[in-house]
């Protein structure tokens, strides 16, 4: 597994930073979004450092969507969402904060849920 050191979200794997856990195996983790645009919004990473989509291995993207049905129903069952969004940026123009590779799962409550 490459470790970037410098990457928050490679902290987050190694348990050097915090974070509520919703899902993890031997290749993928999925925790709550620090910053919760709406309730349950969850990221999903692959534990290699991979900057974006451009770097994501094919072994990388078949672990994290292999993971993504699964993580999404356990956020329906515990927040109730009336639908999801799968959101996912790549680069800093595209708006990525983080360049750690990461899709963004977002419950959707009703147009009044605080995104678009
Ligand atoms: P991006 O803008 O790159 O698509 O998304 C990065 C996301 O990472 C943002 O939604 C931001 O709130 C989240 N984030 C940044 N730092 C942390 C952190 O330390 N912990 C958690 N749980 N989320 C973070
Ligand atoms: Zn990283």
């Amino acid at each position: 597994m490459v470790h970037n050191e410098n990457c928050i979200f490679c902290k987050i794997i190694a348990g050097e930073i915090p974070s509520a856990k919703v899902y993890e195996n031997e290749h993928v983790l999925a925790f709550l979004d620090i910053s919760q645009v709406t309730e349950g919004h969850t990221l999903v990473i692959p534990k290699n450092h991979e900057e974006n989509v451009y770097e994501l291995s094919e072994e990388s993207a078949k672990h994290v969507f292999q993971a993504v049905p699964k993580i999404a129903n356990a956020i329906k069952e515990k927040f109730n969402p009336i639908g999801m969004n799968l959101l996912q940026n790549n680069g800093e123009a595209a708006g990525q904060t983080v360049f750690h590779y990461h899709v963004h799962l977002l419950p959707r409550y009703g147009k009044d849920d605080g995104f678009g």
